[in-house]
């Protein structure tokens, strides 16, 4: 058996990673970089392709396939999502005017090939999946074959959140011969995800104390419903007072939709509810002008480099009544949200915008930290570890904490492991 390391090796982004027997060939995941292009750069010549959840650095390249009918595996929210940031993604590249081979016919071909399984059996190969928390339908997935078993891991997060059970290792198969783990939080332990809950509720209540404006940026998929649901319950349980609250994006109310009628991917608090996503103090926008001041406003893009975000970003950042919180760990280095964060000030559209508002960073990812990431490699004992999705500092950061424990090795990108 060999193990191909493809993409997102040593890095974030364009994650794929191809497993070989005798008779079968699998790729987990098929992913491209933030602000990249869908190329040709992957094989295709697999049986089936395992799709972790429905992040495009995890599923983005799979309008590549489109035309030779593959067989695609995830869960049901997974491929609807994965099938409107694909359409969407071909809206903007022709908004913008590039040249894009794909249209929305590949996309429609993309979801007529999906096998929406938890277990698939291959000649020779079995191929299971897990719950793996990070987002809604997120799954690890094991493949047994020749004897062996390896366990992919995609993105994953232990720890329970508002609205999602994270991964139980006591579920997943011990001792296997290969764990393929993420390592995007390698060298970094966070703060309690209480602690950070705390954190953003004083934030936005001292600038409700101001009446200032509160603006979230928030990924469409999961972010957004994730952070509406808290402000929402917040606001119910009497923690935080009424004001004006708003979700700005077409694409993340087409998800929300989803959220409603897929309740088994959430916690069963969620599922008792009738329509947990249909929220009582958040409304839904279709356009910023429709905001009524002082308002907490979530919106995309989750980077504030386009959409609703960089436009609230401009019009708010010079009031220092004012604050932007971020979620993500990660921001792109030209983002206006990390340039208005280090440097005080940014440039939109030739202007110079001054930034007094209150910029806070307050992570709450969807991501195990380095805590979680031993405690799945101890729970687990795998003989060998390869950590992938993160960038070398944090993989060699992880390498360290866990080499007493399993036989630790991170891949070069093209890198082919005989097993
Ligand atoms: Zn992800």
């Amino acid at each position: 058996m060999k193990i191909h390391f493809l993409g997102g090796i040593q890095e974030v982004g364009g994650s794929c990673i191809a497993v070989e027997t005798e008779n079968e060939k699998v790729a987990l995941d098929y992913g491209i970089k933030v602000g990249e292009k869908v190329s040709n750069q992957f094989p295709k010549d697999f049986d089936a392709v395992i799709i972790s959840h429905a992040h495009l650095d995890h599923s983005g390249n799979l309008l590549s396939l489109s035309g030779g009918n593959p067989v695609i595996v995830g869960s049901k929210i997974t491929r609807d999502v994965t099938a409107d940031l694909l359409r969407d993604m071909i809206k903007i590249q022709h908004m913008n005017g590039n040249h894009f081979s794909y249209n929305n016919r590949d996309v429609d071909n993309i979801e007529k090939c999906w096998w929406v399984r938890d277990s698939i059996a291959l000649p020779g190969m079995s191929i299971q999946l897990y719950p793996a928390g990070h987002v809604a339908g997120a799954k690890m997935t094991s493949i047994h074959a020749e004897g062996k078993e390896i366990l992919y891991t995609g993105d994953f997060c232990i720890h329970d959140t508002e609205i999602l059970d994270g991964s139980k290792p006591e579920n997943l198969p011990k001792k296997p011969d290969a764990l393929i783990i993420e390592s995007t939080y390698g060298g970094k332990t966070r703060l309690q995800r209480s602690e950070l809950i705390d954190q953003l509720f004083r934030q936005i209540l001292s600038t409700i104390e101001r009446k200032g404006n509160v603006l979230i940026p928030a990924f469409a998929f999961h972010r957004s419903q994730e952070m509406a649901k808290r402000i929402d319950q917040a606001m119910e349980d009497g923690i935080l007072p009424n004001y004006h609250v708003y979700t700005i994006s077409k694409l993340a109310h087409k998800i929300t939709g989803y959220f409603n009628s897929y309740k088994r991917f959430f916690t069963e608090e969620i599922q008792k509810q009738k329509q947990p996503f249909n929220y009582q103090h958040v409304k839904q926008l279709r356009r910023t002008e429709q905001i009524k001041e002082p308002a907490i406003v979530i919106c995309t893009s989750g980077f504030g480099h386009a959409g609703a975000s960089l436009h609230l970003l401009t019009e708010w950042a010079a009031d220092e009544d004012n604050s932007v919180v971020i979620n993500s760990g990660y921001l792109p280095p030209e983002s206006p949200l990390k340039i208005a964060k280090e440097k005080g000030e940014f440039i939109e559209k030739g202007n110079k915008i001054p930034v007094q508002a209150e910029v806070e960073q307050i992570e709450l990812s969807g991501h195990a930290d380095q805590r979680e990431l031993i405690q799945l490699v101890r729970a687990l004992k795998p003989k060998r570890t390869f950590l992938v999705h993160g960038e070398l500092e944090q993989a060699q950061a992880l390498s360290k904490k866990i080499s007493g424990i399993t036989e630790v090795y991170i891949p070069e990108r093209k890198e082919t492991i005989a097993m």
